[in-house]
């Protein structure tokens, strides 16, 4: 551990020195409260030993200021070695934040002892912390993979249908438009049964990362809706705004070529989209997403490789 001795006396944090190097530990050395508050604020340290009558700041008044600059966070042990052997005393020494209490004159062996049970603590800790963080970062990956879509790393379903639902209440309450596209690619079966169900899969990764690029404002998402479709949410986006996106959409999916033989459209990979805006007359996002599915529904028909609105 590196071990933060704090005494005036010079012969003392010799003495203390002696007892803790031999065991492999680290020290550092300070004269005053003060340095010491200055030393824990700009380095690491994991057990301090403390005087407690020094010039300037007592040990209490350093182990106090210690703790408010660390906090929970940063705690490390703090055991103060003191001649002042009173109740009262132990009583400050522990409510400043101290962890142990050792009179002086130091007994060596207990001195090593209590600093032994402080790092059996401390470390228990560091673990602790350690494990917290590995938490955190499993349940940071978790919420992304209950978001996001594996193949395409578009929002998914159910980030969909959240997401939806809140900008659906934004755009009432706030008496907004609200837009929503669905696009579904055409004669994707064919695709699959012509080049394979794992080329299938890329030309949806393909097409993926296209949509999210498309997307410009920081409000739209684009979702991967079910197995070849997807959808956006354009908030705040009249119809006006939302048919030239969907256009805009319909030719970077075109340009980017992916040949498609069996298609009856082109020679190339297209999408038929559907396009609905709320004004005030749908009761729900579903309603939204219902129209837009009809708008879909008669793009298709119409011939595909188009959009069409409610
Ligand atoms: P249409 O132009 O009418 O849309 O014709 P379509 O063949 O695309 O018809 P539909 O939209 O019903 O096609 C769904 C097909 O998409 C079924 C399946 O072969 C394919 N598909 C769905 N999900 C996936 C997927 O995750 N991976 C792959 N490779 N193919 C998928
Ligand atoms: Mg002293
Ligand atoms: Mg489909
Ligand atoms: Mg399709």
């Amino acid at each position: 551990m590196k071990i933060l001795i704090v005494d005036d006396s010079q012969a003392i944090r010799l003495l203390v020195a002696q007892c803790v190097v031999p065991f492999g530990h680290e020290v550092i050395e300070e004269e005053t409260g003060e340095g010491a508050v200055k030393y824990v604020r700009d380095n690491t340290v994991d057990l301090a030993l403390m005087d407690v009558e020094m010039p300037g700041i007592n040990g209490f008044e350093a182990t106090q200021q210690i703790r408010k600059l660390k906090g929970d966070e940063g705690w490390f042990p703090i055991i103060f070695l003191t001649t002042k052997n009173d109740d009262d005393s132990y009583t400050q020494g522990f409510l400043a934040g101290g962890d142990a209490y050792l009179p002086k004159p130091i007994n060596p062996l207990r001195l090593q002892l209590q600093i032994t049970a402080m790092e059996r603590i401390y470390y228990m800790r560091q673990k602790l912390k350690q494990v917290q963080a590995e938490l955190v970062e499993a349940n940071t990956a978790l919420l992304h993979l209950s978001m996001f879509d594996k193949l395409t790393g578009l929002a998914n379903r159910r980030h969909f249908d959240q997401t939806l639902e809140k900008e659906y209440k934004l755009a009432k309450r706030k008496k907004e438009p609200l837009s929503i596209i669905i696009c579904d690619i055409d004669f994707f079966k064919i695709y699959n049964d012509s080049y394979g169900h794992q080329v299938g899969d890329s030309c949806l990764e393909l097409i993926g990362k296209c949509l999210q690029k498309a997307v410009g404002r920081p409000t739209d998402l684009a979702c991967r809706y079910g197995g070849e479709e997807f959808i956006f949410i354009l908030p705040n986006t009249h119809l006006q705004g939302a048919s030239c996106f969907a256009e805009k959409v319909r030719e970077a999916v075109a340009a980017l070529a992916i040949e498609h033989s069996g298609s009856k459209v082109a020679p190339y990979v297209t999408l038929s989209l559907g396009v609905a805006t709320y004004n005030g007359q749908y009761k729900s996002g579903e309603e939204i997403t219902k129209a837009a599915d009809e708008a879909l529904y008669r793009a298709k028909e119409k011939g595909r490789n188009r959009y069409e609105t409610a």
